[in-house]
């Protein structure tokens, strides 16, 4: 009996031999740092009297408004009469047109109404302001990563992100979080650096430092991306060997460099590059957790993409 594991499924079935990828499962535990390891959270390294990197994209800000008392009585009315209605002749509870129109006024465009403190609630873009600083997010070193599409001459990859929600980065029609940027550099040109705190950000986006015990894979694909006898095949080897092909031989689950990206919550987004139109390539999936004490997409995971036929083209980003 064949093993287990990603290498005795090919074995067993050859034809997914193609979809075999190299990972690295990055393990993070709080901790301390050093210059040499790779990290998650700092320390920060940057190039000698170059800029710290700053974003400048539109931020979102709660906006809040009190419910003015005459208009409290019209909701609190408006409510007692829509219930009476239901209670009286069963069914649903609906607005006349005209308790509608008051609605609309009163709530005048906001997402929601907190009936205990008669506030509106909505999303707004904060006014133009300065630039937030980006925060270091993970550092890693060429010999932790070795299969990474590594530029020559690079052999340190800095991601940094910055610590708020977005919803207006180029290219991404659905996503809604953090904005990620991809740094491959030379250790020599680098240098410490203490970046300037971000003038605002969300506790959730800040990592705490955490130290890595970077374990070498092999991954396969969610199913959405094979054909479908293929993906017959793989279940029924995982099965056979009393295991899960989803998470038990393929999108190994955790904070990981290379592999395959798991569609656990959508179905398959193909991701293409916004300069060129390229099918992006996962490199990297951030995982929410008490290591690093983050969570992204309501305790979900984010997937960084980067284009194929160029790593200077702007990142793909996913929730899952
Ligand atoms: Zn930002
Ligand atoms: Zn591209």
């Amino acid at each position: 009996m064949t093993d287990p594991t990603p290498a005795g499924l090919v074995d067993a079935v050859p034809a997914l031999a193609p979809y075999l990828r190299p990972a690295t499962l990055l393990h993070p535990e709080a901790g301390t740092p050093t210059a040499q390891g790779s990290s998650l959270g700092g320390p920060a390294f940057w190039p000698d009297g170059a800029p710290w990197p700053h974003c400048t994209a539109t931020h979102l800000d709660d906006a809040h408004e009190d419910v003015p008392p005459r208009d409290r009585e019209i909701m609190t009315a408006i409510d007692l009469a829509v219930r009476e209605r239901a209670r009286e002749h069963g069914g649903a509870h609906t607005l006349t047109e005209d308790e509608l129109a008051e609605t609309r006024r009163i709530m005048a465009g906001a997402d929601s109404l907190d009936h205990v403190n008669w506030r509106t609630h909505r999303t707004v873009a904060e006014p133009p302001a300065d630039a937030v600083a980006l925060v270091p997010l993970l550092r890693v070193r060429a010999a932790d990563a070795p299969h990474l599409p590594w530029p020559d001459g690079t052999d340190v990859l800095q991601a940094l992100w910055c610590p708020n929600d977005h919803d207006d980065i180029q290219g991404e029609r659905y996503y809604y979080g953090p904005a990620v940027e991809l740094h491959w550099q030379r250790a020599a040109d680098l240098a410490p650096r203490t970046p300037p705190p971000p003038r605002r950000s969300d506790d959730e986006y800040l990592p705490e430092p955490c130290v890595l015990r970077p374990e070498q894979i092999r991954d396969l694909p969610d199913r959405d991306e094979l054909p479908g006898e293929l993906h017959a095949s793989a279940e029924e080897f995982a099965e056979r060997h009393g295991t899960e092909y989803h998470r038990g031989l393929a999108c190994a689950a955790g904070w990981k460099l290379g592999g395959w990206p798991s569609w656990r919550s959508t179905d398959l987004i193909p991701v293409d590059c916004g300069a060129c139109g390229a099918r992006m390539r996962h490199l990297l999936t951030v995982e929410s957790g008490d290591d690093p004490d983050l969570s992204v997409g309501r305790h979900g995971e984010l997937h960084v993409f980067v284009c194929p036929e160029d790593l200077g083209h702007p990142v793909g980003l996913d929730l899952q």
